[in-house]
């Protein structure tokens, strides 16, 4: 791990900082507010402090770990990725998401993943280590900034009509539009790498991430995915905040789902669901399934109906129907990664799945793509083009 930066630093660790150098403990609180409020990127700017302790900020401790190498844009500019290098060379990307209504940061939580899921271009990196809670927030605080100076330069916030093709689907779950979109508005942990193989540092990192006394993100508007980690899932249902889950499922049985996810031989889609039931029923929360579609191998309408029995609690012999689980299924046509033998599915399969789940009772969307042209969008990145 390289050394604690300032944005791995509590509220209260900050203080502690502030009162070693021997200033009163409201230093810290300015300082807090310049990082998380202000979104100060440089203790020289942080100009109600005294010259004396900027100096030493700027100094003494390092603000933050990451090192922009680049910033690429896609789809008219709503779509914002950043390529960063960790002090030991690794590198992660950050994607920013624009839309009429909101405006999203998917934040990498490991460099490389050592999951080795066969879709996914992260998968093919191995795991190269763990982020530390302040390079995660690292990230969301760029994105921050990135919105500010998207703005700044006349970027303007797509209208509804821009998104009515395809985005009458999500659109139906989005919030009330806001006129003025002054800030990100939801968080994901979905980029590069397993959240919960990271638990420690990506929990303090929703912690900082929601402070209210900083960036105030609400529990509500953070969405975390795992590949299915069970231990994670509830160690997640026993945390004070809301925020939303979502499970990457990918495959109907155990067979299918090992060659795609080779973790399933570990935790076998049945002790997954049995956990699920855990977190819906502790939390009261509904989940969300991610299913990546790839052509002929997990598209066709007879594993949309195996699909559909699973999640509304059907019994291994199919006779019965139990109690279905609080969930609701997110299709994800496959994002192609280079030099992979896979396909996407073809629209009309990505409907026909979607229907016979829907004729089923099961709640289904169908994730609208983002930055492909940049390889920003789900299961792309890895660092590379
Ligand atoms: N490790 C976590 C979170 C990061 S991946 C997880 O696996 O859930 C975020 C989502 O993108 C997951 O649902 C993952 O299965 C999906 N994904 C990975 N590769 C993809 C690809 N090439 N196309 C579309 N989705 C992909
Ligand atoms: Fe890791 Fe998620 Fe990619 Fe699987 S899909 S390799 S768990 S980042």
């Amino acid at each position: 791990m390289p050394n604690p930066t300032l944005y791995d630093m509590t509220l209260a660790d900050l203080e502690v900082l502030i009162r070693d150098w021997g200033m009163p403990a409201f230093r810290a609180r300015q300082i807090y507010r310049q990082l998380y409020i202000n979104l100060v990127d440089n203790p020289v700017m942080m100009t109600d402090l005294p010259f004396s302790l900027r100096g030493r900020l700027a100094t003494e401790i390092a603000l933050g770990g990451l090192r922009l190498v680049r910033t690429q844009v896609a789809d008219g500019g709503i779509t914002r990725k950043a390529l960063f290098a960790l002090p030991d060379g690794a590198v992660i990307e950050t994607v920013l998401m624009i839309y009429p209504d909101r405006a999203t940061v998917c934040i990498s939580t490991q460099a490389g993943c050592a999951m080795g899921c066969v879709f996914c271009a992260t998968g093919t990196l191995g795991l190269l280590r763990n982020l530390s809670a302040g390079e995660m927030v690292e990230q969301a605080l760029w994105a921050s900034r990135e919105l500010r100076r998207w703005q700044a330069a006349g970027g303007e916030v797509p209208s509804l009509a821009d998104f009515r093709d395809d985005g009458a689907r999500w659109w139906a779950d989005a919030p009330a539009p806001v006129r003025q979109l002054s800030r990100i508005s939801n968080i994901v942990f979905m980029g590069m790498g397993e959240p919960f193989a990271n638990y420690d540092h990506w929990w303090a990192a929703v912690q900082r991430l929601h402070d209210p006394q900083g960036f105030n993100m609400g529990a509500r508007s953070m969405t975390v995915s795992t590949v299915g980690l069970v231990s994670g899932i509830r160690r997640l249902a026993g945390e004070g905040l809301p925020i939303n889950l979502a499970i990457s499922l990918h495959a109907p049985d155990d067979a299918l789902r090992s060659t795609l996810i080779p973790i399933n031989d570990r935790f076998p889609i049945a002790d997954l669901l049995a956990v699920t039931r855990e977190y819906t029923a502790r939390t009261g929360r509904r989940v969300s399934f991610e299913y990546v579609l790839l052509q002929g191998r997990n598209d066709y309408p007879h594993q949309a109906l195996a699909l559909a029995k699973l999640l509304r609690g059907h019994t291994a012999e199919g006779a019965d129907r139990g109690v279905p689980l609080l969930c609701h299924v997110n299709l994800i046509p496959w994002n192609p990664v280079p030099g992979s033998p896979l396909g996407r599915s073809e629209r009309l399969r990505v409907a026909a799945f979607q229907q016979v789940l829907v004729d089923y009772g099961v709640a289904c969307t169908v994730r609208v793509e983002r930055g492909a042209e940049i390889a920003a969008a789900c299961g792309q990145l890895a660092g590379a083009n």
